[in-house]
This record gives structure tokens, sequence and C-alpha cells, in this order.
């Protein structure tokens, strides 16, 4: 029997699961929910309901993982212990700062209902929390890197938008080459904020408004912008949706460590994301770990988990047999 997923929260994340749903042999979409109208929401797959967040609980015995598809700010810290007293449940919670407090909501939530979550999963935090794990494990000796971009960040676009006279802007984080080389090469140095990354910001101004003082306003911006180097571009509204409305991104993890009696070797352990789409491959990952979230459900564990508690044979359709075969 295929596993049943559901969508709770349907902006990019929820159509990212769509995707990959329809990418998973052993999984079928049920249902999606939302706290609009269902009416004014229309969904890419056919034949799946929309429903309203209140009808929810009619489905407990429907889904077997609700995929909590809702912004880190304010929807997940409220919805994921929420849900995961009916549910088994994945999200994608992105504040690192409150992943402790969030844990201990939703692992009481989980264990007294006897279900299974797994929060903070994507790919920051996500695959890139496993792989800084693996090197640390392996390179107890050394230092980690990890770098973002090129992309768009949701935060410092918002940040610029807030600004007076400005209509519209998107802002991209990308990562300094030079400080990117000097890392790769072993020589372990310390990196400050501005060495590593550069941001650069395309804006809409609204009519009237003065570019001289935007610009200023912006690079002056305490916390999203005056550490870094920053370039300011005005362009026009269309030119923002024609060449700036993708939403790619991705970065770098890289571990730098020494080994030997004396420490004479360097390795350097480097885990690379291009992506054209951020929502289509944090929702990838969030299916993998909806796999094993069923899984472990199965098994009758219960409680919140993290990428970090769960062994890969369990994101994969692949049998423990073909595993060893093939990809061990
Ligand atoms: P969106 O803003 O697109 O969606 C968030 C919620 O807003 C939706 O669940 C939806 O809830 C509501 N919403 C969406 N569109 C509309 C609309 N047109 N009108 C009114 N409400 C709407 O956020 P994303 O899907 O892009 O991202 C969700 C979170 O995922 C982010 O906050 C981020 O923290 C996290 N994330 C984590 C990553 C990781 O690596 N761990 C990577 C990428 C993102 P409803 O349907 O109930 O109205």
């Amino acid at each position: 029997m295929k596993t049943r997923i559901g969508i709770l929260g349907y902006g990019n994340l929820g159509k990212g699961v769509e995707c990959a749903v329809k990418e998973a042999n052993d999984m079928e979409l049920v249902a999606v929910f939302t706290r609009r109208d269902p009416k004014n929401v229309t969904i890419l797959t056919e034949n799946v309901p929309v429903c309203h967040i209140d009808e929810v609980a009619d489905w407990k015995d429907k889904i077997d993982v609700m995929i909590l598809c809702g912004g880190s700010a304010t929807d997940l810290p409220v919805q994921t212990p929420q849900f995961a007293s009916m549910f088994n449940v994945i999200d994608s919670f992105d504040t690192h700062a409150r992943i402790p407090e969030h844990f201990a909501a939703v692992d009481k939530a989980a264990k007294e209902a006897g279900k299974v979550a797994v929060i903070s999963v994507g790919w920051d935090p996500g695959m890139f929390s496993l792989n800084r794990v693996y090197a640390n494990a392996i390179l107890p000796d050394g230092k980690d890197y990890t770098f973002w971009g090129k992309g768009v960040s949701q935060g410092h676009s918002d940040a610029i938008r807030r600004i007076k006279g400005v209509k519209n802007a998107k802002q991209y984080t990308i990562p300094v080459e030079s400080a990117l080389e000097r890392v790769r090469s072993g020589e372990n140095p310390e990196l400050t904020t501005r060495e590593k990354h550069e941001r650069e910001c395309f804006v809409v101004l609204e009519e009237g408004a003065d570019a001289a003082t935007v610009e200023k306003e912006i690079k002056e911006m305490p916390n999203y912008f005056s550490d870094y180097n920053t370039t300011v571009h005005f362009i026009t509204e269309e030119e923002l949706e024609k060449n700036h409305s993708g939403m790619a991104h991705g970065g770098f993890v890289i571990r730098s460590g020494k080994t030997g009696m004396n420490k004479e070797h360097n390795h350097i352990i480097e885990y690379s994301l291009k992506l054209d789409s951020n929502p289509e491959f944090t929702t990838s990952v969030l299916i993998a770990y909806a796999r094993a979230a069923k899984r472990l459900y199965d098994e009758g564990q219960k409680g919140c988990k993290t990428v970090l508690d769960i062994a890969p044979a369990y994101l994969t359709e692949m049998s423990d047999e073909d595993l060893r075969a093939h990809l061990l």
C-alpha cells in the first residue's frame, strides 16, 4: 500500500511537495489543507481535494504523513506541535537559533500522541547539517565553512521592501570566490562576514523616490547589509519580473582538517548544492524523510527527530539488499 501524504499550507513548498510525490512510486497525495478559502486555492494535481484546515481532524486515519509547508517565522512554531498530536509530521523549520525549543515542543506533542515528527528538514538545516556532522566526526581537528548562494534571500529582500520609496526588490547572496579558493586550498583562514559573502540588490523605486537616499539606507542597514560589500541596481518592475523571478539557490559546506602525528596531512571535505528551484529541492528532501517517518512509525517509534537521528537506509525506496548491492 502506498504511503498516503497530506500537504498542509499551500505556498512554494506546498507546490514542490506535489511534484516530489509524483516522482515517488511508493507515495500518493490524498489531500491539501489551507487556512484560506479552498475555493480560491488551485492545485496542480487533478482529483485531489483541497480542504479547509478546520476539517483536518476528519483525515486522521486517512493520512500517513502530513507535510507541513507553512512559514518558519510564525506558522510552524504553532502548527508543528498542533498537528503532531494528530499525524506523523515533517517540517522545514529553518530558524536555526530556535530549533532546540521547537524540538522540545514538537517532541512533547508527538510523544503524547504516539506519532513521529521530523523537524528542520531541507538543505539548511537539513542536508548541510548532515554534512557538517559527518565532516566533524571524521576530521575532529579542523574548521567548518558554510557559504550560501548564489541565491535569493527572502529575509533580505523583505528588508529592502520595507524601506520608504521602494516598490519591490530582490536580494542575492553571493559567496566570494577568492574566499572559497582560500578555504579549498587548505589554508584554514579566519574569514570575516564581509570576506565570505557579498550582497547584490535589484530595486524598483516608487515614483519620485530618491535613488541615492534608498541606496544609502540599504548599504547602512545594520545586521542585514552594513557588514557586507553591497551593490545596488535600480531597475524597472518589468525587468524585475523578467530577470529576477526565479528561485535558484545553493551553497557549499566545507570542512578542512588535519591528520597525522604531526598534523602533516590536510584534508578537504566539500558538499555543494546548485539548485534551480529552492522549494522543489527542499521538498524532495522532505519527501525522502516522510518515507523515513512512516517506517519509524511502523516500527513503533514516537517523538521528534531531526535529520541527524535518521539512518540513510530509511530514506530510499530501495530495499536494504538493493542498497548493499548497488549503492554501498
Ligand atoms: P510561502 O510564503 O510560499 O508559503 C507559506 C504559507 O503561506 C503557505 O503554507 C500558505 O498557507 C500561505 N500562503 C502561500 N501563498 C499564499 C497566498 N497567495 N495568499 C495567502 N497565503 C499564502 O513559503 P515557502 O513555501 O516558500 O516556504 C515555507 C518555509 O520553508 C519558509 O518559511 C522557510 O523557512 C522554509 N524553508 C526551509 C528550507 C530548508 O532548507 N530547511 C529551504 C526553503 C524554505 P495557507 O495555504 O494555509 O494559506
